[in-house]
């Protein structure tokens, strides 16, 4: 990771007022090592080791905090819990694995013609949408090979 993220995050922290706890630090920081889109169970799992005392409340805390000032964008995928996703600077799509759940970056440029298309097609305003892959991961892949 990037230690200039962190920081850039810990400034944008800063500068919205918002008081940096060592758990929001901890929370921070785990999200923009883990390149799984971790959902507030995983984060609580990683790092109640280093705070006994934090909750799965606190996590969700923290993470509505970080929502709040743009630093966090929560992902919701059916019915299954919420995911998090601390790259809100590049606008990138995601590719879901069906088999553990793990969702990764997939940079392409953004369908903006699809857009344009569908706003002169069906006389919208589009906002925005949504394009997701599903699939079965390496590890996943790995993992059910060495079954055989
Ligand atoms: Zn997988
Ligand atoms: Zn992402």
């Amino acid at each position: 990771m990037s230690e200039k993220k962190l920081r850039d995050a810990i400034d944008t922290l800063k500068e919205s007022g918002v008081r940096i706890t060592p758990q929001r630090h901890a929370v921070l920081e785990y999200l923009l090592n883990a390149m799984i889109h971790p959902t507030a169970d995983e984060i609580y799992k990683a790092l109640e080791g280093k705070f006994p005392n934090m909750s799965v409340a606190t996590v969700y805390n923290n993470l509505r905090v970080l929502r709040e000032i743009g630093l966090v964008r929560e992902l919701t995928y059916g019915d299954s819990s919420s995911r998090f996703d601390c790259n809100t600077s590049e606008e990138h799509y995601h590719i879901i694995c069906e088999e553990c759940g793990k969702i990764v970056d997939f940079h392409y440029p953004s369908l903006e013609e699809v857009e344009s298309l569908a706003e002169q097609v069906a006389g919208f305003d589009i906002s925005h949408h949504r394009l997701e892959l599903y699939g079965i991961c390496k590890e996943c892949k790995d993992t059910a090979a060495q079954k055989h």
